[in-house]
């Protein structure tokens, strides 16, 4: 983290414990796939392991894009692994999952930007354990190409996540290969091919943002009928990277979460350490119930 800027209490993390752990994690290895929870070296590993929760990163360890917040390595990615869907969904079944959370890393050098290969894991996932519910977090395809879209959102996932990750006026710092109105589109293309498929977004606080700025991204969500925003504090993954303005307080992730609930939300998750895939399980069951 940042010198002279230490960590607040409420950013502890829990030791991992249990068996629960070790199993997630000879699956996953058995497998030989990647996670986001191990790539992102999340805070919340120790809990969502414990109970198989593993978020599985598709498409490689090596991505064409580079983030300022993000710890995955930037550079040229190998070619996709055909196999690499069938091995999800063996994991899926033998983790027992009521629920998954599959993300990846951006593929500018496809020509569908790996469309087709989250179809065919979605696919996979559907053939061997058909009541597991799919929750896709992607990359933009392209900055927003309509047809990668629509093929991904055909595959019918039960939700589609797709992070705006900081405001509009943070873009050209923190997420200098996006455009915030690509990925906005991304998620309004989505709502209007499929409108009941649940759409999700996700935002960073801490790096810089302007509170009345977050309450004008809620609003462009909504605008383009977004059910379900999670917001959580960044941390710094390493020296390099973009540094932590400041830690937000669990009171003002309660504020935020007030402000998107009233904004017509239909589920908020807000608070320090809350992931995009942090409690997806429960707060999909939520979500479906609403
Ligand atoms: Fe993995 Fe998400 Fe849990 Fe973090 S919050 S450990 S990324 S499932
Ligand atoms: Fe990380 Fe995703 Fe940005 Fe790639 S596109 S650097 S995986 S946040």
């Amino acid at each position: 983290s940042t010198p002279g800027l230490p960590k607040p209490n409420w950013i502890r993390v829990r030791a991992r414990s249990g068996n629960g752990f070790d199993r997630t994690q000879a699956i996953v290895r058995e497998a030989g796939l990647t996670t986001v929870c191990q790539e992102a070296s999340c805070p919340n590993i120790g809990e969502c392991w414990e109970q198989g929760h593993a978020t599985m990163m598709i498409m490689g360890d090596t991505c064409t894009r580079g983030c300022a917040f993000c710890n995955v390595a930037t550079g040229r990615p190998k070619a996709l692994d055909p196999f690499e869907p069938g091995r999800v969904g063996k994991a899926v079944a033998s983790l027992g999952l009521r629920h998954v959370v599959i993300t990846s890393v951006d593929r500018d050098d496809l020509e569908d930007g790996g469309a087709a290969h989250f179809v065919q894991t979605i696919r996979a996932i559907r053939h061997m354990t058909p009541t597991t519910t799919v929750e896709i977090l992607t990359p933009d395809f392209l900055k927003c190409d309509p047809a990668a879209i629509d093929r991904v959102v055909d595959a019918g996932p039960d939700v589609f996540n797709h992070n705006l990750e900081t405001v509009p006026g943070l873009y050209p710092q923190v997420r200098p290969g996006a455009r915030y109105y690509h990925s906005l589109r991304v998620l309004d293309r989505v709502r209007q091919r499929a409108p009941s498929i649940f759409t999700k977004s996700g935002l960073m606080v801490g790096l810089g943002e302007d509170r009345l700025a977050v309450h004008q991204v809620m609003d462009d969500l909504r605008a383009a009928g977004v059910d379900f925003l999670t917001i959580g504090q960044y941390l710094q993954p390493t020296p390099k990277h973009h540094p932590v303005a400041r830690y937000v307080t669990p009171e003002e992730f309660a504020a935020y979460r007030a402000v998107a609930l009233g904004k017509g939300f239909l589920m908020v998750s807000a608070s320090p350490l809350t992931r995009s895939s942090y409690h997806a399980d429960a707060d999909f069951q939520q979500l479906r119930a609403a």
